[in-house]
C-alpha cells in the first residue's frame, strides 16, 4: 500500500463554526493538514466572553436554544456550566412608576411568549399561503386580537411586548417575516442561561485546533481564487498566497454581505441571491455594573425578584426609537457565586442604532430614564463601570450579531439549504450559524452543526477519511 499524498485544507474564520470543522477534520481524516485562517487576534468570534476588570460576561451568545438534541448541551455539562432559568420579567407600562403586580407581569410575559410560539406554528403550516409582507408584529396584533382571556389594556401591552422577539432575532419584528418565522424554532428542551459563561465551552471547542497549532491569528484573508481545477488558493491581507486541497469559508454572514472576501470564478447565482436574501441584525448589551445590587429586594431568596425587566413604550406616540420596548437583565438574579451586582440591556435593530448613535451625557440620561424606574433607586445610583458591546460596527462580525429571515424573502427555505450545500467549484463549502441548519440559525448550535456538516462534505468529497491508495481504489469500485 502507497500513501497518497497528503491533503491540506483551509478554514476561514475560527468561530464555533471553523474551530468545529476543525475539529472534526482532525479527529476524522487525521493525516490531512489542516491551517485556520482569523481575521482577529482570538478565537471564539461572536462567542466571546469578556473577562477584565472584575467583569465576566458574554458579550455575544449567552443563552442555549433548546438543550435537547442540542451539540451544545453534552460540551456545556462536561464543562462543568451552571445554568440559571431566566425567563420571567417586571413589566412597566408607560406612565406609571411601578411595575405591574407580579402575576400580571408573569401573564403578560407568558403570553408574550406564546404568541412567538403560535407564529411558528401557524407559519409551519401555512407559509406557502402566508404573503411574503405579512411581519411577526401583524400576527402577533391579531393573534392577541381574537385572545378572549385578555382585556383591552393587557392586548394593547402584549402586543407591546411582542417587540422582545426584536431582540430575540436582532430585527424590528415588523421587519420579520411571518413566512419564515418558523425557521426561528429553538431546539425542544430547557432554554437556559449560561450563567458560567460561553467560555469553557468555546475552550473546549477551540481546545483541538489550539493545542494543534493550526490556528494563525491576525490573518485576515481578502481573497479565495478557485479557479484551477487543482487547488484552491487563498490570499492575506498582506497578499501572501497559499494552495489547498480545499476550503471551508466559516466567516460571518455579513462579512458575505459586503464581499470582503472576494471569490473567483463568481459564486453561483443562487447562492449570491441567498447571501444577498438573508437579513443580518443587530443586537448589543450594554453592561452597568454597581457596588451592590442595590435593586434587590433584602431578602433576595424569599422575595425571587424578575430576571428581566420590560418598559413598555408610550403607545401614544410613534412606536420608534427611543420609544421602544427597552428590556434589562438583572446579572444580580444569577446563581449564587456567578451573580455580579450589574444589570444589562439588551438592545437591538434601530434601538440599536440609536442608543449607539448617543453622546455620553445622553446615554448616561437614557440609562437613568430606566434606571428611575427600579425599586430602591436614588440618583445617587451610579454606575461604578458601564461594558458596551459594539457588533454593529464590529468589522469582522460583518457588521451584525446574526441572522434573520426579512418580510419580502421568497424562498428562505431554499436560501439557507443553497448555502449548506457546498462543494462551489468542487473545492469551496460555506460555514457558519447562516448556512444550512434548521432550528439552528443565528445560534451557535446551528454555527457548530454547519461546520461539522462542512467538514463531513469536504472528508467525503476529498476522500480525506482513506488514507491509503487501496482504500480509495477499494471505495471506488
Ligand atoms: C449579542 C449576541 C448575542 C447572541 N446570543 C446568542 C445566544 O444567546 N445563544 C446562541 O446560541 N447564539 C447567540 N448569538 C449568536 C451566536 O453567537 C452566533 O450564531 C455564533 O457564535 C456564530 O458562529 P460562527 O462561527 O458562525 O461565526 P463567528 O463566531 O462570527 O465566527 C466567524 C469568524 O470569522 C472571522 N472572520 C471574519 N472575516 C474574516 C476574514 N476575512 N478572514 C479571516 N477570518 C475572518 C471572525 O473574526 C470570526 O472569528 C448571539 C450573537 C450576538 C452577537
Amino acid at each position: 500500500m502507497s500513501p497518497l499524498p497528503q491533503k491540506s485544507v483551509s478554514i476561514v474564520g475560527a468561530g464555533v463554526a471553523g474551530l468545529r470543522a476543525a475539529s472534526y477534520i482532525l479527529q476524522h481524516a487525521p493525516t490531512c493538514r489542516v491551517s485556520i485562517f482569523e481575521a482577529n487576534d482570538r478565537v471564539g468570534g461572536r462567542v466571546y466572553t469578556y473577562e477584565k476588570d472584575g467583569w465576566r460576561v458574554d458579550m455575544g451568545a449567552n443563552w442555549i436554544h433548546g438543550m435537547e438534541g442540542n451539540p451544545i448541551t453534552p460540551i456545556a455539562r462536561e464543562t462543568g456550566a451552571i445554568f440559571a432559568a431566566l425567563e420571567d420579567a417586571a413589566v412597566y407600562p408607560h406612565g406609571l412608576s411601578v411595575p405591574l403586580p407580579r402575576a400580571e407581569s408573569e401573564k403578560l410575559f407568558g403570553r408574550t411568549w406564546e404568541v412567538a410560539d403560535n407564529a411558528i406554528a401557524y407559519s409551519k403550516e401555512n407559509s406557502g399561503r402566508i404573503g411574503a409582507d405579512e411581519s411577526l408584529f401583524d400576527f402577533a396584533k391579531k393573534d392577541v386580537e381574537e385572545d378572549k382571556d385578555l382585556s383591552k389594556e393587557e392586548k394593547r401591552w402584549v402586543c407591546l411586548l411582542s417587540e422582545f422577539f426584536t431582540n430575540f432575532s436582532a430585527e424590528d419584528v415588523r421587519r420579520l417575516s411571518l413566512k419564515y418565522y418558523f425557521l426561528e424554532e429553538e431546539l425542544p428542551g430547557e432554554r437556559p442561561y449560561l450563567a458560567s459563561t460561553y467560555s469553557p465551552i468555546l475552550e473546549a471547542i477551540a481546545k483541538p485546533s489550539l493545542d494543534g497549532g493550526i490556528v494563525r491569528l491576525s490573518t485576515p484573508i481578502t481573497h479565495v481564487d478557485a479557479s484551477s481545477s487543482h487547488s484552491v488558493t487563498i490570499t492575506t491581507m498582506e497578499g501572501t498566497k497559499e494552495a489547498f486541497d480545499a476550503v471551508i469559508i466559516a466567516v460571518p454572514l455579513g462579512v458575505l454581505k459586503k464581499q470582503m472576501i472576494t471569490i473567483t470564478p463568481s459564486l453561483p447565482t443562487r447562492l449570491q441571491q441567498a447571501i444577498d436574501s438573508l437579513g443580518f441584525g443587530v443586537l448589543e448589551k450594554i453592561f452597568l455594573k454597581f457596588d451592590s445590587a442595590w435593586w434587590l429586594p433584602k431578602d433576595k431568596e424569599k422575595a425571587n425578584p424578575p430576571s428581566f425587566h420590560a418598559f413598555l413604550p408610550d403607545p401614544s406616540k410613534p412606536l420608534e426609537p427611543p420609544n421602544v420596548l427597552t428590556l434589562m437583565l438583572s446579572l444580580a438574579s444569577l446563581p449564587t457565586g456567578t451573580d455580579i451586582p450589574a444589570l444589562a440591556f439588551y438592545i437591538a435593530a434601530d434601538q440599536a442604532h440609536y442608543v449607539s448613535s448617543l453622546s455620553d451625557s445622553d446615554l448616561d440620561a437614557w440609562i437613568h430614564s430606566y434606571l428611575r424606574l427600579l425599586p430602591n433607586y436614588s440618583p445617587t445610583q451610579k454606575p461604578t463601570a458601564i461594558l458596551k458591546t459594539s457588533w454593529g460596527s464590529d468589522t469582522w462580525s460583518g457588521g451584525g450579531s446574526y441572522t434573520h429571515i426579512n418580510t419580502g424573502t421568497k424562498n428562505a427555505v431554499e436560501d439557507i439549504e443553497v448555502l449548506g450545500d457546498g462543494c462551489v467549484h468542487g473545492r469551496m463549502w460555506f460555514a457558519g450559524e447562516h448556512v444550512g441548519t434548521w432550528r439552528g440559525m443565528g445560534t451557535v448550535n446551528g454555527a457548530y452543526e454547519s461546520g461539522e456538516r462542512a467538514a463531513k462534505g469536504m472528508i467525503s468529497a476529498l476522500k480525506l477519511g482513506l488514507q491509503t491508495v487501496n482504500d480509495v481504489e477499494d471505495e471506488l469500485s
